[in-house]
């Protein structure tokens, strides 16, 4: 089996993160397709490679003098070669780079901290270096140019013999400019790559141990999830359980190839696998993770026979559109609905946005309610089983908590509930003491 192991960038802030990850490449013969970030942040108040040579781009936007961060910059690699005993001329390599600077485009400075950590890693684990601007594809619009990066990438597999380091987080345009993924985009190429070799696993080595039923900061100790689809991972990370970069899900969603989530400085760790379909064992658990997050705002409206009438909502969700506000949740009722949005979403506009309800809708009343916390409770068997949102209900009823909302996905797969800001943590204590540990024997 091909496996395709994607380094993050604090898996490769220094040699010693550099050691973590030669033992764990070598400790597997399969893994012989390694993409990495730039250098990440050593610790807490370090600062990543890459938003260094963010800042590089703006002293030369704004003419202010950049050697010292240049040279920080360059510290920063050579301490990595210098500990590691490796031969790549980090400063012959770096007086290219600051010489021809000003000639540069922005994308290609920034992409230099995967190119010039890629170079040191591939030279530390003794496999060649394939520079990503010659094997990752874009179109003219942006979108990766999927056949002819396959195709590239093949052809880069017979050359170096069926091994090689790949840069992550840039590739070239068709006219050879060099461009970036979105910020975190390292995790979109090691998708990429193992989608075009069909690669049989997607490794991501971050410095978590994958994902956590629920959020550590409220919950002590959450167990971790070991197994989850893609649909759950969408739901949990869409409230906030973000490990991986959502863009890196599909290129290997498509054609069903797992990922498996792991932590560099805990390699022993079993971490989350995600794929399609994830019922393996009997005994499953019945939740499989809950997040959540708070200030959110609901827009009541209220109008006398709106059930009669044919286009209010679309008027109220017109508003919003114009607005620019995306619409998380639509309650209705026989002569109400509501409208749930991001509280951030509508900071500025909320007057606005219900001048023009009042104008366009005429109701009898609007009201705005501030401080909503929503609430995702996500798993897969929770599906045709009876009773589950019922006994939820009831343990947050016992705790005297009131739910303000509920909606369920249409597979079933989650329920939504929206409570006080002021009751989100003790609610998410609620169900995750109750159902956190709660086991199903599976259905599949
Ligand atoms: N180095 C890039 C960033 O910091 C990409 C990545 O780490 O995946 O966003």
């Amino acid at each position: 089996m091909i496996k395709v192991s994607k380094f993050g960038g604090s898996s490769v802030a220094d040699a010693s993160q550099f050691k973590k990850v030669k033992e764990i490449v070598l400790a597997d013969p399969e893994r012989k397709f390694v993409v990495v970030s730039a250098a990440g942040k050593r610790h807490k108040e370090d600062n990543k490679v890459t938003d260094l040579l963010l800042l590089v781009n703006a002293h030369i936007e704004y003419g202010v003098d950049c050697s010292a961060l240049l040279a920080t910059i360059e510290q920063r690699f050579m301490d990595i070669a210098l500990e590691l005993g490796l031969s790549f001329d980090v400063p012959g390599e770096f007086m290219r780079l600051v010489e021809g600077i000003e000639g540069r485009t922005p994308e290609y400075i920034v992409s230099r901290g995967e190119w010039f950590t890629g170079r040191l890693m591939a030279e530390y684990l003794g496999i060649p270096f394939v520079d990503a601007a010659d094997v990752v594809m874009f179109h003219h619009d942006g979108t990766v140019d999927m056949e002819r990066t396959q195709t590239k990438l093949r052809e880069a597999v017979v050359h170096t013999g069926g091994t090689f380091l790949l840069p992550g987080f840039y590739g070239a345009t068709v006219d050879g400019q060099i461009k970036l993924f979105k910020r975190g985009g390292g995790d979109i190429t090691g998708a990429i790559l193992a989608r075009c070799l069909d690669a049989g696993l997607y490794e991501n080595w971050t410095d978590v141990s994958g994902f956590l039923a629920a959020d550590p900061r409220i919950i002590e100790n959450p167990r971790a999830i070991h197994r989850i689809t893609f649909e759950e991972m969408r739901e949990l990370s869409y409230m906030g359980a973000s490990v991986l970069q959502e863009e890196a899900i599909f290129p290997v969603r498509e054609v069903n190839i797992p990922i498996q989530i792991k932590n560099t400085n805990e390699p022993d760790e079993f971490g989350t696998i995600i794929r399609e379909t994830a019922n393996e064992h009997l005994r499953e658990h019945l939740i499989t993770g809950i997040a959540g997050k708070k200030d959110f705002v609901g827009i009541y409206v209220q109008r006398a026979h709106m059930s009669n009438e044919i286009g209010c909502i679309r008027r109220a969700l017109s508003i919003l559109e114009r607005y620019d506000v995306s619409v998380e949740h639509i309650p209705t009722g026989v002569d109400s609905f509501a409208i749930v949005v991001n509280g951030a979403d509508v900071k500025d506009t909320i007057y606005a946005i219900v001048a023009d309800m009042q104008r366009d809708i005429r109701p009898d009343s609007i009201n705005v309610l501030p401080g909503l916390a929503l609430i995702s409770v996500v798993g897969r068997n929770m599906s045709r089983r009876a009773g589950t949102s019922g006994q939820i209900f009831g343990a947050l009823g016992e705790a005297g908590i009131n739910i303000r909302m509920i909606t369920q996905s249409s597979q079933e797969i989650s329920i939504i509930l929206g409570v006080q800001n002021e009751d989100f943590e003790k609610a998410i204590h609620v169900i995750y003491d109750r159902f956190g540990d709660a086991v199903v024997i599976s259905q599949q």
